[in-house]
């Protein structure tokens, strides 16, 4: 939500102590403005890119206070035109396929431009104190040309139709079998907008198994514009909490399941 008096903080790219912006994410242009109601986006993708937009206004766009003026327009300049194409081709394949793309599509992007726009996108939605720790992050969006990323650090992406929106920085998610003996843990931040949603993990592999990995962005040129072909799924979102990609069946039957199980509980210690 947009701020009437000043915010000052840490720029999220170049870590200043600087009045922030109001960083959108995604881009406005990325169907995040405040033309725009959320939930005709989702509309979109089932009725057609034909149909006006109607409804009431949101106010401003979904994002936060993260970066200052210059990193702001920085990131705008260099990676917004890319990144809203990418998502433009990403709504078409779903309208296209009536969510249900089954086959690579072929997307015709500047991929390293799409990727640093994203990782920037992570370093908002994450502390300062994340920034701090993955300065190689920051050196990879602040510098257009800089191609590679450290393999540590791994970027996924699936498309989201859901009018739920995620956006969380680092969560840990302790991963247990049925009889809830601990099988570990994992690190990863969300962000879901459709069309895509996007995890990033550090040291650490995908939580789930569905997911694609796109950090090979990184390894093309500044400029070169090329087709990628692209099998994303299209992962269900019915919860706010990352990394939960349960159908609505699966949450209910894990409801019951519980239900049972604190019963059982309950009749055991009588
Ligand atoms: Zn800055």
């Amino acid at each position: 939500m947009k701020s009437k008096t000043p915010i000052h903080g840490n720029c999220h790219l170049c870590g200043r102590y600087r009045q922030l912006t109001y960083e959108h994410i995604p881009p406005q242009a990325a169907f995040n403005n405040h033309t725009i109601l959320y939930d005709d986006i989702v509309k979109l993708l089932t009725k057609g890119f034909d149909q006006p937009f109607k409804g009431k206004q949101q106010q401003g766009g979904i994002g936060r206070y993260t970066l200052c003026s210059d990193c702001n327009s920085f990131t705008g300049r260099e990676y917004g035109a890319p990144y809203v194409s990418w998502c433009m081709q990403g709504m078409e394949v779903l309208h296209r396929t009536a969510s249900n793309p089954f086959i690579d599509m072929p997307f015709h992007i500047f991929p390293l431009r799409v990727l640093k726009q994203i990782v920037s996108m992570f370093l908002s939605v994450n502390g300062i104190g994340w920034r701090n720790a993955n300065m190689d992050l920051v050196e990879f969006v602040y510098l257009p040309k800089r191609k590679y990323l450290s393999r540590k650090y791994s970027v996924y992406a699936f498309y989201s139709v859901s009018a739920i929106q995620r956006q969380s920085g680092t969560a840990i998610r302790f991963c247990t079998n049925e009889r809830f003996e601990n099988l570990g843990m994992d690190a990863f931040s969300e962000i879901t907008f459709p069309p895509f949603g996007y995890v990033m993990t550090v040291d650490n592999d995908a939580h789930d198994s569905r997911l694609v990995d796109i950090s090979y962005f990184a390894n093309r040129a500044e400029n070169e514009l090329r087709m990628e072909y692209l099998k994303l799924p299209v992962l269900p979102i019915f919860t706010s909490y990352p990394g939960d990609y349960r159908t609505k069946e699966e949450i209910e039957e894990d409801i019951r399941t519980n239900e049972r199980r604190d019963r059982e509980r309950a009749n055991q210690s009588l």
